[in-house]
């Protein structure tokens, strides 16, 4: 499995980095797990926007899947179509929520052309098997589980305090996981973790190694490490636009 970073700035694009956006592949298959403003540009530095496989949104904020709408654009005017109408797995409402984006008079966006809607639920996806986690946000969010083989990777997509999430991260190879806040911020409940909450959920969970993500523009990436690092004794980092993992 590799996980190509599109984009890792937290809550809005940042002067490096285009808002949340992961390529992952495996066996030939892409799968782009959220697609947040900006990431469209960096995902045609790897493959063109028909090529992608499939699609999961972890939540309905802007940060995690505004760029759907130039997806749209690509799709349906750009040179290439795709072979097939492209799975798009995220919340109810993704749909509606693309349309009202793109257009809130667009009758005729058609999007059920170029997308298949469905609803997260545990099972396969080209070579993935793939389980979720309701996690803990002001809106329906969803913590992503994805395994090839024997190796595993976990996304938190956004959440506060959540021991759903701990569980499903448990023994994953790589724990992609948010850490919005730092020490220095005042903590606001039931929204964000820290880079130290990021760090006991990796030691709670087990994992191998752990990439805090989602340090908004105005954060610090080396903070959220070193707050990581204090409760999690396994290998940190964090992750930077363009960065390539090999799990
Ligand atoms: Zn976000
Ligand atoms: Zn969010």
């Amino acid at each position: 499995m590799k996980l190509t970073v599109l984009g890792c700035s937290g809550s809005m694009p940042g002067p490096d980095s285009p808002a949340s956006a992961y390529l992952v592949e495996s066996d030939g298959f892409r799968l782009l797990v959220d697609l947040g403003n900006g990431a469209l540009g960096a995902l045609q530095r790897y493959i063109a926007p028909h090529e992608v496989d499939a699609v999961i949104l972890s939540h309905l904020h802007p940060d995690h899947c505004l760029d759907m709408t130039s997806y749209v654009v690509a799709l349906r005017y750009g040179p290439a179509q795709a072979a097939a109408r492209i799975p798009v797995i995220g919340p109810a409402g993704a749909r509606d929520r693309i349309e009202a984006a793109y257009d809130p008079m667009a009758r005729k966006l058609r999007l059920h052309e170029l997308f298949d809607f469905a609803a997260p639920r545990p099972g396969e996806l080209g070579p993935f098997m793939v389980s979720f986690a309701v996690v803990n946000h002001p809106v329906p969010a969803y913590a992503i589980r994805l395994t090839a083989g024997d190796h595993t990777l976990v996304y938190s997509g956004d959440t506060g305090e959540s021991d759903a999430l701990v569980a499903l991260a448990s023994e994953a190879d790589v724990f992609l996981c948010e850490a919005s806040f730092s020490s220095e911020d005042a903590y606001v409940p039931n929204l964000h973790l820290t880079g130290q909450q990021a760090g006991e959920y990796a030691a709670r969970a087990g994992v191998g190694r752990l990439i805090v993500t989602h340090v908004p523009p105005w954060g610090s990436r080396e903070l959220a490490v070193a707050e990581a690092a204090k409760a999690f004794d396994g290998n940190v980092e964090a992750a930077q636009p363009g960065a390539v993992y090999h799990i």
